[in-house]
């Protein structure tokens, strides 16, 4: 079933699919379009063609079709005015990042502001029926039409209208007659000038018309009647039939503007002042012709640098005039659009990186940086999101609160670009043919470049219409979640003891058993969930080591003997560890919204872990965390503890706790529930969450920050402890580090002895070579101070040694060299200690020198202490690891002496 084969079935029965009272009570025609065959209705008796194929296509611009003008923040007022007027409720907008949905990264459209998924089924939540919302939405798909065509943008305003046709709402007869009075009542557009053109719609398992209005080949919205499910050959009415009016807010603005593109009358004053900071002529009799041209190639046309060179030749613009008025016109535009999708985007809580959806934050942001440099146009980036949310908080006035965050976060990321160029000059410089498109997809994907920065350098000339969407796709897929199948069919719903009384022991009976697992009917084992680790404890006297939930029943893993089905058992929770994972569950939202005071808005919790001795906390945050913010991290969260703030946990309806809460309780992911338990700490934090926590954050006692680390672009990880862990760890980190400070007192202590004993060796060096001369000693053997000499007969070798540990090198090198010039015939040998091993110094006289070598005494004791050594015949050094042979050495040593 696709969608023209739907637009045949239904066009054929115009009557049930398409005709409203409007058409009937004004008397609409209805005409097949004499280029292409579609159907529209119209008051115009000479309208023969589609809006696509119109001559009067895109003649608003230049040539407006209302008295009154509207810029963007008007047109909303005045789109707001009269559905309020007519029983809608305003609804504030809802996040661009789309945390209720797990198959979004970002907020497309206004109906998915009240999409929930449920299992494999997508239900619609209204917060009233029927409402309107200012839905800013981000689309990546057409980023190079984007500053180009004038009407693309990377985000926009979709107005939407909707309802539930019950007691409340309204079915097609209505929307479509409001459609028709707030463009001709509300905006002044003259009934003959509006067209609608019968189209279909479908998607996720259901389908419906759909009426869209054009004025003048603008089409300003897209009324859906999502209807039916099932085939073509075979459909249903849905039970929940909705009605999904999309309209661009930009266009809305445009059309009463006429300025030569949307982007003229959207982004405020922003546009002139850049304009002017440029010093662009921004002359219209130039850009009204031109993109009008642009505008109405875009639909002859897929390529997008056909379109321009098809406009530049209808309009007769000279190179010149393209260079020095279209193409800076175009990169201002982009520079305005990008940068008002991030301040949404950053607002809402979306970091650029190099993974998910802030991918294409990212590269927006690369996109502004490149087209500056490449048009060498200076712009003050604080400067333009300063006049941009001075221009849009009228409309939406929460974006005050994040402008600084902004900032920060894009002078970050730009200064990594910057930091970034040098690198990729390398890869460039390396490219030796111009680059297809997978290969600019891998130069991105692998390196950062960005074909931005190609154009930049003149690698490319136009960066390939295919790119972003190639690149889109690529990142648009999530993973999805490994399924177990387990045999639980027909087992009713566990009752969850850990949301009533929680009691540490119970009698439960056994629903069920197999293999190494049994269900109960009810348990107060917390199942593994929201990164909270299971219970463990014990069902009839057997050890429990998981327990886990599918669905809404409870299973537990058993080490030993599996009880049998019928079975009455007693279960004991093992209650000290779960005390340890309560407190570390509290503990994560403590430091999570710890974390937001201290670094910025932008901290969302990314995924938590929380064991019984440890837990871990990974935030969103685009820098590693300082040792400072670790502190304040650490301060913010035990002043929470310190101020005994009650945790209260409450059961809110979905739609109820988002409007009353907002998205922020959406920290652990999306709830796939209807009813959420939200787990708020006074007014700090409040999150849906399904975890066990404590009743009073007094309960903690402390927490403590064991150590931080950025797991990936974007991401940092938190690991902690809490509770009686904290205090142990506070506990062994101070003994740890007491034992540390007294043990380097010691080692300092023996390093000033050293230095003593060298300076009093030393000292003592000239008294031992008077003491031990021949001519006041004679013959025989002494003993001075450790140090003992042997004297023979004259002309005979005199032995000096020493194995003293009292000694160091420094005293053995100066003592040898001393004595053995004080005495030629005499030969010295020191033995000492160092570390683990022992060394060996030898140094022998003049005249002894000649017969026995110091080299060769040394080589000989190295090897006897098991290592090496050398030297000349009158100074050698060696050594050994063998320091149970220093007896044996000094024998050697004498032996070879006396030989
Ligand atoms: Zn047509
Ligand atoms: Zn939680």
């Amino acid at each position: 079933m696709n969608k023209k084969e739907i637009l045949e079935k239904f066009s054929a029965d115009p009557q049930r699919y398409y005709n409203v009272n409007l058409f009937e009570d004004h008397g609409f025609e209805r005409i097949s379009c004499n280029v292409c065959n579609r159907f529209f209705w119209t008051l115009d008796s000479e309208r023969v063609k589609c809006p696509d194929h119109s001559d009067d296509t895109y003649s608003f611009i230049g040539d407006p079709p209302t008295s009154k003008r509207f810029d963007y923040t008007q047109s909303w007022k005045e789109v707001e005015s009269f559905f309020v007027k007519n029983n809608h409720t305003s609804i504030n907008r809802y996040p661009v990042v789309c945390r209720w949905r797990d198959d979004l990264y970002f907020t497309i459209a206004s109906i998915v502001d009240f999409q929930r998924v449920m299992g494999s089924k997508v239900v619609f939540e209204f917060p009233a029926n029927p409402l309107v919302v200012p839905q800013t939405c981000l689309r990546f798909k057409d980023l190079e039409n984007v500053g180009v065509t004038g009407r693309h943008f990377s985000s926009f305003c979709m107005i939407g209208q909707h309802s539930i046709p019950n007691e409340n709402g309204y079915w097609k007869d209505e929307c479509v007659n409001l459609d028709f009075n707030l463009l001709t009542q509300q905006f002044g557009i003259a009934k003959k000038e509006i067209t609608f053109v019968e189209d279909v719609w479908e998607g996720g398992g259901s389908f419906g018309s759909s009426l869209e209005y054009f004025v003048r080949g603008l089409e300003l919205g897209n009324a859906v009647f999502t209807e039916f499910q099932g085939d073509l050959s075979n459909y249903k009415t849905l039970d929940q039939r909705i009605i999904d009016m999309g309209a661009g807010l930009e266009r809305f603005a445009w059309i009463t503007m006429g300025t030569p593109t949307a982007y003229d009358c959207c982004f405020g004053p922003i546009t002139q002042k850049l304009i002017q900071n440029a010093g662009i002529d921004s002359d219209s009799s130039v850009l009204v012709p031109y993109f009008t041209e642009i505008a109405k190639n875009l639909e002859l046309y897929d390529d997008l640098a056909q379109v321009r060179k098809n406009a530049i030749k209808k309009t007769g613009l000279s190179d010149e005039q393209i260079n020095r008025i279209i193409t800076p016109l175009e990169g201002i535009y982009l520079i305005i659009d990008h940068i008002r999708t991030l301040i949404f985007a950053i607002s809402d809580g979306a970091l650029p990186s190099n993974v998910g959806g802030g991918y294409n934050l990212r590269i927006m942001l690369r996109r502004i940086v490149s087209t500056m440099n490449r048009l060498k146009m200076k712009f003050d980036l604080d400067e333009i999101i300063d006049i941009q949310i001075d221009y849009l908080k009228d409309t939406y006035p929460e974006l005050e609160n994040t402008r600084e965050d902004v900032k920060e976060i894009i002078s970050i990321e730009t200064g990594r670009y910057d930091s970034s160029k040098q690198r990729m000059q390398k890869i460039v410089g390396k490219l030796n043919k111009e680059p297809k498109v997978e290969d600019l997809i891998t130069l991105y994907e692998s390196d950062g470049v960005t074909p931005e920065y190609l154009k930049e350098m003149n690698v490319i000339s136009e960066i390939p219409s295919t790119f972003y969407a190639k690149l889109s796709d690529l990142h648009q897929s999530k993973k999805q979640k490994e399924q177990v199948n387990l045999p639980l069919e027909g087992i009713p719903d566990t009752d969850l003891l850990f949301y009533g009384d929680d009691p540490r022991e119970f009698n439960a009976r056994v629903l069920k058993s197999f293999d190494n697992f049994v269900v109960l009917d009810k348990t107060a084992f917390y199942a593994r969930g929201g990164g909270q680790e299971p219970d463990h404890g014990k069902i009839g006297g057997q050890e429990i080591i998981d327990v886990t939930k599918h669905g809404n029943v409870v299973v537990h893993e058993i080490k030993g003997d599996v009880p049998k089905e019928g079975d009455a058992v007693t279960c004991v929770v093992d209650a000290k560890r779960r005390d340890g994972i309560t407190k570390n569950h509290t503990s994560t939202h403590i430091i999570n919204t710890s974390a937001r005071s201290v670094l910025g808005s932008w901290v969302w919790q990314h995924s938590a872990f929380k064991e019984e001795d440890h837990a871990r906390l990974d935030i969103t945050h685009h820098s590693a965390l300082t040792d400072e913010d670790v502190m304040k991290i650490e301060d913010a969260a035990n002043s929470i503890i310190e101020k005994s703030i009650p945790v209260k946990i409450e059961n809110f309806d979905r739609g109820t706790a988002e409007q009353k809460y907002g998205f922020r309780i959406y920290q652990g992911g999306v709830v796939p529930v209807k009813s959420v338990r939200i787990v708020s700490i006074g007014d700090l934090d409040i999150e849906a969450c399904g975890g066990t926590h404590v009743a009073n954050t007094s309960d903690i006692k402390q927490i403590k920050i064991t150590r931080t680390k950025r797991i990936q672009d974007g991401v940092v990880r938190i690991e902690f402890v809490s509770g009686y862990g904290a205090k142990e760890f506070v506990k062994k980190k101070q003994q740890d580090s007491e034992n540390k400070e007294k043990e380097e007192k010691l080692k300092e202590q023996e390093k000033l002895k050293r230095i003593e004993n060298r300076q009093q060796a030393k000292e003592r060096i000239p008294l031992l070579v008077e003491n031990f001369s021949p001519y006041v000693f004679g013959q025989g053997r002494s003993t001075i101070a450790e140090i003992t000499m042997e004297h023979t007969e004259s002309g005979k070798a005199n032995f000096c040694y020493s194995t003293s540990d009292n000694y160091d090198d420094v005293f053995h090198i100066g003592l040898g060299e001393a004595i053995c010039k004080a005495d030629p015939m005499c030969i010295y040998c020191g033995l000492f200690e160092q570390g683990d091993k022992i060394r060996v110094i030898v140094y022998a006289g003049d005249e002894i020198s000649k017969e026995k070598s110091a080299g060769d005494i040394v080589k000989s004791i190295s090897q006897i202490l098991g290592g090496a050594g050398g030297g000349s015949a009158k100074f050698a050094q060696g050594g050994g690891t063998d320091k149970s042979k220093k007896e044996d050495a000094i024998k050697n040593a004498k032996s070879m002496i006396n030989e």
